[in-house]
């Protein structure tokens, strides 16, 4: 096993979690215990981010924050039907093709989460001339078991309930690869921990801030009001994107077991060219691989790096497969990659490299 019991356990608890955007309270509550155990002060924001706090010993000292969102692609309830069936809307992006026929939790009033399954028309009944492009999401139906709408209200569902889709934790390959649902971004708050966990007892020479954002996948919106609340000098984002080396229509720039992402471009960033390539002499120092990546998506950091008037930020990424569904499969190599250069860099980031990181740009 390249992870111990410790860490796949982590992986385990924060993937199996359930909280989408705007309801990320379940993850949060892990959060806030993890960090107040590990003897870190918390910080938070009013939309419900958290982060781990660190002070510097340092006069003055700069600022870095670690960021990872907490949130998770899903559904909410928008109406429940006279025969007890529900209907969902999704929140962040969700292919509606790898919907059908499966499981799902719905979080009650009483914070429980009770099984359903998203209704689905068996071969037999099917119409020969339905189309998969036809797939509406707004038209599937989920079946908790119930008989009527009555019952679903009794239960403490009610419109805007959230609903994801569930996904156990399963370790693939004797553990070179795992297999759960919102590896995205789940994967970084496992990384965080482990880094908050790596620099307990460690001075540094800046104020460190660790932690989850809120509501990335509608919008970065956590990463804005984190932004302000922290006022960081630099911003490293964590978060997990699309692999493309499952898919022969889709094979290119990120692929499993090949490393850290050099994430140069996005549609929220234009990446500084200046932390990618102290990325890159990071990576090389901790001996792990990276590759380049450019992604049609976004981060986080698209907020991080517009706020105030401006901010050096870098996405710190890995890549998965099957990404927004409950299945998303991740590399352990690629994992370590990540943390072996994260600790890296921070081990070697002060006040002065973060003058010669300016610098580039005055
Ligand atoms: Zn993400």
């Amino acid at each position: 096993m390249l992870l111990n019991k410790k860490q796949l356990k982590l992986f385990k608890t924060l993937s199996e979690l359930n909280g989408i955007s705007g309801q990320e309270n379940e993850v949060a509550r892990f959060l806030k215990e993890k960090y107040l155990s590990l003897g870190y002060e918390l910080k938070t924001d009013r939309l419900g981010s958290i982060f781990a706090f660190k002070k510097s010993k340092v006069e003055n000292a700069p600022v870095v924050a670690v960021a990872a969102h907490m949130d998770e692609v899903g559904f909410i309830v928008t109406l429940i039907n006279d025969n007890g069936l529900v209907n969902i809307a999704p929140i962040g992006g969700v292919n509606p093709q790898t919907l059908y026929a499966k499981r799902v939790l719905v979080g009650t009033k009483g914070g429980k989460f009770l099984e359903g399954v998203i209704d689905s028309t068996p071969p037999h009944l099917l119409d020969k001339d339905a189309k998969t492009s036809d797939i509406d999401i707004s038209k599937m139906l989920v079946d908790f078991g119930f008989t009527s709408k009555e019952e679903v209200l009794k239960a403490g569902i009610n419109s805007g309930s959230m609903v994801v889709v569930k996904g156990d934790f399963t370790i693939l390959n004797d553990g070179k690869r795992l297999l759960g649902k919102a590896f995205d971004d789940r994967y970084g708050l496992v990384l965080g921990i482990e880094i908050l966990e790596y620099f307990k007892d460690k001075d540094l020479p800046f104020n460190l801030y660790v932690g989850g954002t809120v509501q990335e996948e509608v919008g970065l919106r956590g990463a804005t009001t984190s932004a302000n609340l922290l006022n960081p000098d630099l911003v490293i984002v964590l978060d997990c994107s699309p692999a493309r080396d499952s898919n022969s229509a889709n094979v290119g720039e990120g692929q499993l077991g090949r490393g850290l992402l050099l994430r140069y471009h996005d549609r929220s960033m234009l990446s500084f060219p200046e932390l990618i390539a102290y990325q890159e002499e990071m990576a090389k120092k901790a001996k792990v691989k990276t590759q380049y990546f450019s992604s049609p998506g976004g981060t986080d950091a698209g907020a991080f790096h517009k706020s105030g008037e401006g901010v050096l930020t870098l996405t710190h990424c890995i890549c998965a497969r099957n990404l927004h569904t409950c299945s998303t499969i991740l590399d352990v190599e690629d994992y370590l990659a990540a943390k072996k250069t994260l600790i890296t860099l921070l081990n070697d980031f002060d006040q002065t490299r973060l003058n010669k990181l300016k610098g580039v740009r005055r």
